[in-house]
């Protein structure tokens, strides 16, 4: 693995969760923990995000344990970022019944020195304002790129698309998408969204796959069958640090214009292999047992089943 990491913003959470498989009342979440957690298995992670008194010791331990880097994971007084979301049926919609931002409500992230040479950067999901402080204080990047939410997109859409104007990525879901450019067309909204400034868009669609937009390519793949789906919370987040975690590993620079398209859809499909295996148990479970060799065969299963 690379020396060079990828630095990685985003909440660091407390979720609880209600799926037709069971519910947890409080388990570690947030889209830092999801994305670095995946990609760590391409390249080295190094997180910025702030938790309350409250966060166990556990769960550091976890984080530390598959090598994440924690000097820019603050820790102050309150409580940790909470969510709480309860699945349909289906599990293709999910209901939030509660987001109560606590410690990041003020967070002002001042960057460990040793972070802002770093080449890669990732804006998981969080105010777009604190994503953007990020991005600010970074001195060498490669490539950047991020994530947003419904949320984000309702409570700080100006804010959202003066922060994105500058990303090379942009990765949300189908619904995300049609809300952000008020349009219901996928093909369409997908088109005005590169009009906002990123070169390449990845729109997740849960279980039915994902799709890359550029000017020069469009690139499709379904979503892998799983047999049992326990919770899907987090898979976006993992698909992202699949995605971007994947060309940390092959050392893209996107800023040069360093553009490799059969690169980029091999991101797109180890993202969708990473969001695949979050869903298999709940939470972070998954990561627990998860080694790179079953990543890289699930790879090649998504090649058989898709080739002709
Ligand atoms: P995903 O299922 O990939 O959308 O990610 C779910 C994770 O996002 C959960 O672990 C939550 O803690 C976290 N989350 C939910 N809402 C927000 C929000 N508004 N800002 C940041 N993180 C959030």
């Amino acid at each position: 693995m690379q020396s060079m990491s990828l630095v990685v913003v985003g909440s660091v959470a407390y979720d609880a969760i209600e799926t037709p498989y069971g519910k947890r009342e409080r388990t570690l979440g947030g889209s830092c923990t999801y994305i670095a957690l995946s990609a760590g298995y391409f390249v080295k992670t190094s997180i910025v995000a702030v938790i309350g008194e409250d966060f166990a010791v556990k769960d550091r331990e976890l984080l530390a344990s598959k090598g994440v880097d924690l000097e820019g994971l603050e820790q102050v007084p309150g409580k940790t970022f909470f969510w709480s979301g309860v699945y349909s049926a289906d599990m293709n919609d999910r209901n939030t019944l509660r987001t109560d931002l606590n410690v990041f409500a003020g967070f002002q992230p001042k960057l460990p020195a040793s972070y802002t040479h770093e080449p890669y950067l990732f804006l998981g999901n969080i105010q777009p304002a604190l994503q953007s402080d990020v991005y600010r204080q970074m001195r060498r990047v490669q490539f950047v790129g991020g994530d947003t939410m419904n949320y984000w997109i309702a409570q700080t859409r100006d804010e959202l698309l003066e922060t994105i104007r500058e990303w090379d990525f942009l990765l949300i879901n189908d619904s995300e998408a049609r809300m952000l450019v008020q349009e219901n067309n996928l093909r369409r909204a997908a088109e005005k969204v590169l009009d906002l400034g990123p070169h390449t868009l990845v729109i997740k669609r849960g279980e039915h796959g994902a799709m890359l937009f550029r000017r020069d390519t469009l690139f499709m793949v379904p979503g892998y069958l799983l047999e049992d789906v326990f919770d899907p919370t987090g898979a976006g987040d993992c698909f992202a640090g699949g995605f971007v975690g994947y060309l940390a590993e092959r050392g893209f620079d996107l800023k040069k214009g360093h553009v490799d398209l059969e690169e980029l859809h091999r991101a797109v499909i180890y993202g969708s292999v990473m969001g695949s295996f979050c869903c298999e148990q709940f939470g972070v479970e998954r990561f627990q047992t998860l080694t790179r060799k079953e990543i890289d065969q699930r790879f090649e299963e998504f090649r058989r089943f898709t080739a002709f």
